[in-house]
Parts: C-alpha cells; sequence; structure tokens
C-alpha cells in the first residue's frame, strides 16, 4: 500500500478542487531528507534541536551547533526549514543537565529554561543564525511559551546575537522569520497580542491536547484519554486557525494529528493549509488529501463538531474515509 502512496507522492498534495496543502517533514536526528519519500514535502516544519543535544554528553558547542544546522539546512536544499530552540524537560531529559521535579510536564522546560539560561540559549541563537547564514531558508520557533514576556525576552535575545554576529563577521546575516508554538492553552487567547510580535505560530496538538485534556500524553493509566479527537479540543483548534487568518498571523500544525489521515482531514477541513509530520506518514496524507473535495470536507466538519464526544467524531471519520477510498 505504501507504494501505491508513493507514486503520487511528488505530486503537489491538492485537495479535488485545487486547495493546495503544503506538507511537511518533522525531523529529530537526521534531517528526514535522505529519503526519496521526502523529495515530496515543502520543507521541515519542525527541527527538533533537542535530539542532537541528547545525543551528547555535554552541551554541544556553537561549532558543533552550526556543523548540525547546516547539515539539515543543506539536506533541505531551497525548502525552509523551521528550526525549534531547546526543547528539554518534561519528558526529554539531558544526561548532563539532571531536573527532579514533581510534575516536569507543568516544570522547567522549553523557553523557560532557555530563558533561565541566556549562556546556553544565546550560543544556540548565534549557531542558528549562522547556519542560516544570508539565505533566506531558516525560520525558528520557540518551544511551550506561556506568556508574552517570554516572547519579547527571546526577540531581545535574537537581536543581540544578530547585531554581535554582523560585527564578527562583517557581513549582514537575515533576520530569520520567528514563531512561537501554540501549546499552551493560555496563549490561544493573546493570538492578537502575539501577531503584533511574530511571524507564524505553530500547533502543538500533542502538548495543547495534554495542556487542555490535563492528561499526561505518556502515562498509560490514562493514555484512553488523551485525545485530540475530544470535541473540546476540536474547537480550540478551529479557534486557533480562525484567529491566525484574523490577525494575519501564518499557522500550521506540527502535532501528531497533523500525520493522522483522520486529523490531517479535519484540520483540512477547518482551513489549515500546512501540516508538518513524520517522514512515514508524508505519502499516506498526501494520497488522501487528494482524493477529497473542500466541499465534502465542510460537511464532515460541521458533522463532527456536532457530536459529543470522541468516539462519535471519528465513527463520522470513518465512515467519511470508507465512502470516499
Ligand atoms: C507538540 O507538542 O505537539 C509538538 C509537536 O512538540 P513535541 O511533541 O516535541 O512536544
Ligand atoms: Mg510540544
Amino acid at each position: 500500500k505504501q507504494k501505491r502512496f508513493s507514486a503520487e507522492l511528488t505530486l503537489p498534495a491538492e485537495t479535488l478542487d485545487g486547495r493546495r496543502i503544503h506538507l511537511y517533514l518533522n525531523a529529530g536526528l537526521l534531517s528526514g531528507m535522505e529519503s526519496p519519500i521526502a523529495d515530496g514535502a515543502d520543507g521541515i516544519g519542525l527541527y527538533r534541536t533537542e535530539i542532537p543535544f541528547m545525543l551528547h554528553q555535554r552541551f554541544p558547542s556553537e561549532a558543533e551547533q552550526i556543523k548540525v544546522y547546516q547539515q539539515v539546512l543543506s539536506a533541505a536544499g531551497t525548502r525552509p526549514v523551521v528550526m525549534r530552540t531547546l526543547d528539554v524537560g518534561g519528558d526529554k531529559p539531558l544526561p548532563y543537565l539532571p531536573i527532579k521535579e514533581d510534575n516536569p510536564f507543568l516544570g522547567w522546560r522549553g523557553i523557560r529554561l532557555s530563558l533561565d539560561h541566556p549562556e546556553l540559549f544565546l550560543v544556540q541563537l548565534r549557531a542558528m543564525l549562522q547556519a542560516g547564514g544570508s539565505g533566506q531558508q531558516l525560520q525558528i520557533l520557540l518551544p511551550m511559551v506561556s506568556n508574552l514576556d517570554e516572547i519579547d525576552q527571546t526577540l531581545e535575545y535574537l537581536e543581540q546575537a544578530y547585531e554581535e554576529l554582523n560585527v564578527e563577521l562583517a557581513s549582514v546575516l537575515t533576520r530569520p522569520k520567528i514563531g512561537v508554538m501554540l501549546e499552551v492553552p493560555a496563549l490561544l487567547y493573546q493570538l492578537a497580542d502575539v501577531a503584533k510580535r511574530v511571524d507564524f505560530v505553530s500547533v502543538g496538538s500533542n502538548d495543547l491536547t495534554q495542556y487542555l485534556l490535563a492528561v499526561d500524553r505518556n502515562n498509560p493509566s490514562v493514555s484512553s484519554l488523551f485525545d485530540s479527537y475530544h470535541p473540546g479540543i476540536l474547537r480550540a483548534l478551529k479557534r486557533a486557525l480562525d484567529e491566525c487568518q484574523q490577525y494575519k498571523l501564518d499557522v500550521s500544525v506540527c502535532g501528531e494529528l497533523a500525520g493522522e489521515p483522520y486529523g490531517a482531514l479535519l484540520l483540512v477541513a477547518m482551513g489549515y493549509t500546512k501540516l508538518s509530520m513524520n517522514q512515514a506518514s508524508l505519502a499516506r496524507i498526501n494520497y488522501l488529501l487528494r482524493r477529497v473535495s473542500c466541499n465534502q470536507l465542510n460537511l464532515l466538519l460541521e458533522r463532527c463538531l456536532a457530536v459529543s464526544n470522541a468516539t462519535q467524531v471519528k465513527q463520522l471519520l470513518q465512515t467519511f474515509t470508507e465512502q470516499h477510498h
């Protein structure tokens, strides 16, 4: 079946009535661009920089980071690459930075940790800027943002790094586009202010689901409750898209939902046009989207938003996919 999906992969993902959907890769260790499957991707929508950090025995130096980031950028050719700053903490520990907390997912993770360690954060920002050079490919994404001050502080550090480097290198680097992960629910209600500060938002449906439902994303005892098809989550995702459009904020989804057939259908039905996913999902989602129309999806979404639980939502999605494939 994968073969059948792959045959069409180099064709752009487009619905039957011509809505172009951009599909990007989520990447970590390698860029994910090595495989021919990746030829069909429009770029890297999420490069998780914590993965190379986790494989080191100590914080990688600026030079080491530049090298890794350059490899990822060059693997993507001329396509855009969204690099996320360090998102350790929570379920992602660094062997050389032990963190002991009762509630790691509500604790010291992502941007919080970076802002508490400007000496480390600046090295990462400098490495990213240097890897990006004077090109247009690089975009920088901030994880676990829960308030606007975190964005403002980061923009100051970024400006500092940018100005230092322009002097040191006696050349002019590109100012990359900046985005924030929408994964802490409160930020959903501040998108107008977010739009004044950054260029784009990437919806982290994994953490957004975890925090909206108060369900640990990795705890098997409650795994049946962790469900991104919960009507409350769907409404939050729809609201996020509507508000991003209203405030002219570019938006994509990089959580697992974007790489699931049902999830991709729902997101496209809501109006999302940028989905980022693991390499293994790319061909299948492309194949699926090329066989549906926006009219059908609108109707589907209306129905999904009218039922009262995730099971009913998934039943509707199952019936829909059976009818259309
Ligand atoms: C998410 O939270 O949806 C996300 C994409 O980030 P991560 O899975 O790395 O936390
Ligand atoms: Mg996350």
